[in-house]
């Protein structure tokens, strides 16, 4: 155990259990204590300033202590920090709803609030599966997914998840979704090939949906990337696809935009790269730029009706969370969308992404430590070759590496990604990667 904490290192290790971390790790690395926030920086309590290159866990947007988004959850906590929203309505959630609607796709204009994305995610398949017992078809049951897909940690959430580490332990608790294979984009694969792989993956999903489409409510998809699965990009085409498919045969497409949502990939939306319009919409994260625990899940009327009825009928959605529609956390989203739209954040987004794409390939194209380059929007992400060190964890090491250097990264496995907030400088990029090569060259002493 390292014997020169600080008073606060020592009580944090005394009582918390820290998430999505083996305790036992912080004998060798304690956690930093954290002070203070600096638009893309975080400084540490001996005033070091380390750079969040990957947005506090994709939430930040527009850097830590943003001076607009400041302003405003001050003026409201001093009007009005919460109220129960099953009862009353309030000013922040019903235009927080109105602005939606201006950046949704067409047709989701019902909305309903919740705390996280993964109680989002719970709440959506809840609701397909009662819209389909209400609307004649309760042998509708089945949920499908994605192979490796992550849509959050819950219980009902893992069942359509397919990260192994997250759902091992709990599989005799879970209701396993059918998970389907997804056409993902590959450098090593030729044009001719990737096309063949996605008319497999599609002819595979409709062969499923044509057989069992009767025992189906929804099909669940991060659309485009699947980021917990270490940034997996797919195509657009097979996401028109799943999309047709499911629209012709009664299944709701629910689209998991709680990490690739608000221009993270370079569109407000990540399924606007496929020009479609999903039945539900999850959104969180970067909904309040990582300033509140907010998410919010978007409906279409359709799914709304088959839920409007007396209330002798029994068709109500019961399902509440205590801080649903909490106006500290609408206020700041409205703040967010205001940036969006007078910032032209979008331009911004593509601009830094074609920068970032250019200098990871500057980089690290034909380096032989690595086996894949990717990248969409703001989102990159280096792929190591596997095996490189046996018996190490090699993005463990990397991290301790380039946080000695004033990098904060997270690698999943072995992808190191880099998901900033949009507020990151040109420089800035350089040395994000600079500090990564270096990072890795050092560890493979090369
Ligand atoms: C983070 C995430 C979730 C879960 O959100 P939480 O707020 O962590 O519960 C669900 N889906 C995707 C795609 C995510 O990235």
């Amino acid at each position: 155990m390292i014997n020169n904490l600080s008073e606060l290192q020592k009580k944090d290790l005394k009582y918390v259990f820290h998430p999505c971390t083996q305790m036992k790790d912080f004998e060798e690395n304690p956690p930093l204590v954290i002070k203070k926030g600096d638009g893309l920086y975080l400084i540490d309590e001996n005033g070091n300033r380390y750079m969040d290159c990957i947005s506090s866990w994709w939430v930040n947007l527009f850097g830590h202590c943003n001076e607009r988004i400041n302003k405003v959850i001050t003026e409201q906590v001093n009007t009005l920090e919460h109220v129960i929203f099953a009862n009353f309505a309030h000013e922040p959630a019903a235009e927080l709803c109105e602005e939606l609607t201006k950046v949704l796709p067409n047709g989701l204009n019902k909305f309903l609030f919740s705390d996280n994305g993964s109680s989002c995610i719970e709440m959506a398949l809840k609701l397909s599966f009662q819209y389909h017992l209400q609307t004649g078809n309760p042998q509708k049951t089945k949920f499908i997914s994605l192979e490796n897909a992550y849509h959050g940690e819950t219980i009902g959430a893992l069942g359509v998840g397919d990260v192994d580490i997250f759902t091992e332990t709990y599989r005799p608790l879970i209701k396993e979704g059918i998970k389907v294979r997804v056409p993902y984009i590959n450098t090593e694969l030729s044009n001719d090939e990737f096309r063949r792989l996605e008319d497999e993956c599609i002819k595979e999903l409709k062969d499923l949906i044509v057989k069992k489409h009767n025992e189906i409510a929804c099909m669940i998809v991060e659309p485009m990337v699947q980021g917990a699965a270490g940034i997996k990009i797919y195509s657009a085409r097979f996401l028109k696809a799943a999309r047709e498919l499911t629209k012709k045969y009664n299944i709701h497409l629910i689209d998991d935009e709680i990490a690739m949502g608000f221009g993270r990939t370079g569109k407000m939306f990540a399924c606007e790269h496929a020009e479609i319009e999903p039945d539900m919409i999850c959104i969180a994260k970067g909904l309040s730029s990582g300033y509140y625990p907010i998410a919010i899940l978007c409906i279409t009327t359709d799914i709304f009706n088959a839920f409007y009825a007396d209330y002798k009928e029994g068709k109500s959605f019961l399902h509440s969370h205590t801080y649903s529609g909490n106006p500290l956390g609408c206020r700041i989203a409205l703040e967010v969308l205001k940036i969006f739209r007078k910032e032209n954040i979008l331009k911004t987004v593509n601009e830094k992404g074609a920068y970032l794409k250019q200098k990871m390939n500057d980089i690290f194209k034909d380096k032989p430590y690595v086996k894949d380059i990717r990248n969409i929007g703001l989102i990159g992400a280096i792929e190591l070759k596997d095996n490189l060190l046996p018996n190490i964890r090699v993005g463990k090491e990397i991290y301790n590496l380039a946080l000695k250097k004033g990098v904060f990264v997270r690698p999943i496995g072995n992808s190191i990604y880099f998901m900033p907030p949009y507020i990151i400088t040109y420089e800035e990029i350089n040395k994000m990667l600079q500090v990564c090569k270096e990072s890795i060259e050092e560890l493979l002493k090369i």
